[in-house]
């Protein structure tokens, strides 16, 4: 299989186009990442590659794996003028999933004392699982100023802190959100879902700072050695999932009526310049400002927690990124600078230095990447390159990516002994489900070490801290 791969370099292979490809595919990763993704991978990046008005190339990240439509750690740029579309599989079910990280002043030591007892509160305090409910409750209407809003509309509610906005992608607030392009239905079972973490692998986790590469951008950043800091993954919920199931038909039904062959259920899709196309972004937009607004009510609430144990301390936003999202944005291919439609499944955003999106303190830097690996492994945060902007539209993997379906995870591995081996390695979890907790169990994963490497390499992204778990909440 690897014949059909070019090799560019070590860590850069490509599909030359085939078939009705408009692009070539383009596969970030070393020879053994490679080696173990999925076939499915390239098909559906070479599916991708046949959309129309994608410019430059169909990508993957190291972390690649099988998604719905476009794969996990898939990007791909659309051009409107050349008949671009924006489709829901290059987004994803749940819009806008994305981490944050707060960082502390306290050091590990501090923490450990008090470690069982934040994990256990923090579990009570910030609601997840399935369906889980918090206690903010949201008639629609009143749910449509947060689909507008985003986690601005959550500091004017008293969520947080007007300085959060400024590092968090968007601002906080992305423009374009049309609430009436939103179901009854999807407001309707967001309710009482703002400030929820949800099930799965969202995760709410306890860290250290365990090693810096790069001590100039990590003082930008605010990090140092030894540091405790909170990450969380959320997204939007019940909110996103019912857009995403809304929009299938809608855009199933484009894609016929304006004559676009669909490989895949969702891979459904519609020109950015049509009726269908422009109502699934304002919607979508709605599900980002949900996940956005979602993840600063978490952070009002484990701030609440955290002083409870170190009164006066307080919580900084590093940066809340997402990684399900099709952005407005504009790069220059071959030349040209084009406004481009950017999906990034399973993907995060990556600026480089220098770009006037990014808080002022970071400018000089670079954007930070929060990466999750699993409850047992490292974790890193990185900084994004102006060489990423140029390969990948100024992109970067957003985890480890599995290894192992969840189907096999559960028949491999058992919640307890996962928790048990955790504790032995100083990591407190506590889950909300048992079978969870064995989907989610850290050998389902890639070694996050090797895509890490792999991203940096391929010159995407630099390395700037690492970060280990000591106490992990799933949902
Ligand atoms: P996804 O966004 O595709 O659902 O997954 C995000 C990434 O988060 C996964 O690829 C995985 O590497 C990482 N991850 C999953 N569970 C955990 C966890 O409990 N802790 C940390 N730090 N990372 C996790
Ligand atoms: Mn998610
Ligand atoms: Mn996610």
């Amino acid at each position: 299989e690897l014949k059909k791969l070019k090799k560019i370099s070590d860590y850069e292979w490509e599909i030359p186009p085939y078939g009705d490809m408009k692009v070539p595919g383009k596969i970030f990763a070393d020879e053994k990442l490679i080696e173990e993704m999925d076939e499915k991978v390239y098909e559906q990046v070479c599916n991708v590659a046949s959309l129309p008005g994608i410019v430059k190339a169909s990508i993957a990240m190291p972390d690649a794996h099988w998604g719905y439509g476009f794969p996990i750690g898939g990007v791909a740029a659309f051009d409107p003028d050349a008949g671009g579309i924006i489709s829901v599989g290059g987004v994803g079910y749940d819009i806008s999933c994305g981490v944050r990280t707060l960082l502390s002043p306290l050091t590990k030591k501090e923490v450990e004392p008090y470690l069982e007892k934040l994990v256990r509160e923090l579990f009570e305090t910030v609601p997840s699982g399935v369906g889980s409910e918090g206690e903010i409750k949201l008639s629609p209407s009143q749910l449509d100023e947060v689909l507008v809003g985003g986690a601005k509309w959550a500091v004017e509610k008293g969520y947080g802190e007007l300085e959060d906005l400024e590092y968090i992608e968007e601002k906080g607030c992305m423009p374009g959100a049309d609430p009436s392009y939103v179901s009854m239905e999807a407001k309707k079972r967001q309710h009482r879902q703002i400030g929820t973490l949800g099930s799965g692998n969202h995760y709410l986790e306890i860290q250290y700072v365990a090693e810096i590469y790069d001590e100039k951008t990590a003082s930008a950043f605010g990090l140092f050695k030894d540091q405790v800091v909170i990450t969380f993954h959320c997204g939007s919920r019940a909110l996103g999932h019912q857009i995403a199931t809304d929009y299938l038909p809608i855009l199933a039904k484009a894609a016929r009526k304006y004559g676009i062959p669909i490989k895949e259920k969702e891979l459904v899709c519609a020109p950015i310049n049509s009726p269908e196309g422009e109502q699934y972004f304002k919607a979508m937009v709605c599900g980002v400002n949900c996940a956005l607004a979602n993840r600063q009510v978490i952070t009002h609430l484990v701030r609440e927690v955290v002083r409870k144990f170190f009164p006066g301390i307080h919580l900084k936003v590093l940066y809340d990124v997402s990684h399900n999202t099709c952005k407005v944005e504009y790069h220059e291919v071959n030349g040209k600078r084009l406004k481009l439609y950017v999906h990034r499944k399973g993907a995060t955003r990556a600026w480089g230095p220098g770009r006037e999106e990014l808080p002022k303190a970071y400018r000089e830097v670079g954007q930070p990447i929060i990466i999750g690996g699993s409850m047992g492994t490292a974790s890193y945060i990185l900084v994004g390159t102006s060489e990423g902007e140029e390969k990948a539209f100024g992109s970067a993997c957003h985890g480890a990516g599995r290894t192992m379906s969840r189907h096999q995870a559960i028949k491999s591995f058992r919640a307890d002994d996962i928790i048990e081996k955790l504790r032995k390695k100083g990591i407190i979890v506590i889950g909300k489900s048992k079978k969870g907790l064995a989907e989610e169990a850290p050998e389902a994963y890639k070694d996050v070490n090797e895509v890490i490497n792999a991203t940096c390499k391929a010159g995407l992204t630099k390395k700037v801290a690492k970060l280990i778990p000591m106490g992990c909440i799933k949902g």
